[in-house]
């Protein structure tokens, strides 16, 4: 469904991505873990060409991402993304946050984009939170709300970038459950996380990145029982 080929970028003099070749397939969820600065960020960015890359292909589901133009926003309508920070549109309710992108860009009509709002809310716990304003929701609810703004757009690719790193503790779990929910109902996930509990529990395939290079790539227990990189043994070492 995704799938990444020779892909490099630069800023600068930087080489925060190294030939990246990467493939999803519809359904999978894949968890990249990484030190800071590996390229986690940039390439989610990438995937949802909120970044442009130097060389390399990008699909989604078989249509290579364009540079610009109509049909780039649409290739971005088929990739949701949630990042660390919740991003919601703060001088709007949650209701209007969910609506709004597939009123403007898919031309949804208000009820029928409403109706859909509601059934989202309703599967991500916050359905009583629909009136009011993002400020008014505890952290949790608002990436839940994020979850569900990005899931109304029908996105046939999930990408979250650290969802919960910005969550007070006692958050996280409610805002990973959801995402758990997600994967089993089959949608195809790329997760940044260091949530090695989500990991365990949802990932098909961890993949390790390190200086902008994939470096190791694994099922979930044998990438934490048995990493065979250096890379790899340390980092889990610093955070397991
Ligand atoms: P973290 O775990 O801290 O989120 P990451 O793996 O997501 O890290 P990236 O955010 O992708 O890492 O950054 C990769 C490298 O690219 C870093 O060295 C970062 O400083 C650099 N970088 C990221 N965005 C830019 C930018 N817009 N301009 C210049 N350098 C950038
Ligand atoms: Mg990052």
């Amino acid at each position: 469904l995704v799938e990444l080929k020779g892909v490099n970028k630069h800023f600068g003099d930087l080489h925060v991505l190294r030939d990246i070749d990467l493939t999803v397939h519809k359904g999978e969820v894949l968890v990249v873990i990484g030190p800071s600065g590996s390229g986690k960020s940039t390439l989610c960015r990438a995937i949802n060409r909120l970044e442009t890359i130097d060389t390399g292909t990008i699909t989604i589901d078989g249509s290579p991402l364009p540079a610009e133009g109509r049909s780039l926003a649409r290739l971005r309508a088929d990739v949701g993304m949630v990042f660390q920070s919740f991003n919601l549109f703060a001088h709007k309710t949650v209701l209007d946050n969910v609506t709004l992108g597939p009123r403007k860009a898919r031309g949804t009509p208000k009820k029928d984009a409403e109706e859909a709002a509601l059934t989202l809310l309703r599967r991500v716990g916050v359905e009583n939170q629909a009136r009011k304003m993002p400020a008014q929701l505890s952290g949790g609810q608002q990436q839940r709300v994020a979850i569900a703004r990005a899931l109304a757009m029908q996105p046939k690719v999930m990408l979250f970038d650290e969802p919960t790193s910005a969550l007070d503790p006692e958050m996280v779990q409610e805002v990973l459950d959801v995402m758990v929910a997600l994967a089993k109902e089959g949608m195809t996930m790329i997760v940044v996380t260091h949530e090695m509990g989500f990991a365990r529990k949802a990932a098909d395939r961890v993949v390790f990145m390190a200086d902008g290079q994939i470096v190791e790539e694994a099922d979930p227990d044998t990438f934490f029982t048995a990493p065979t990189s250096s890379r790899a043994k340390d980092f889990l070492s610093k955070i397991l």
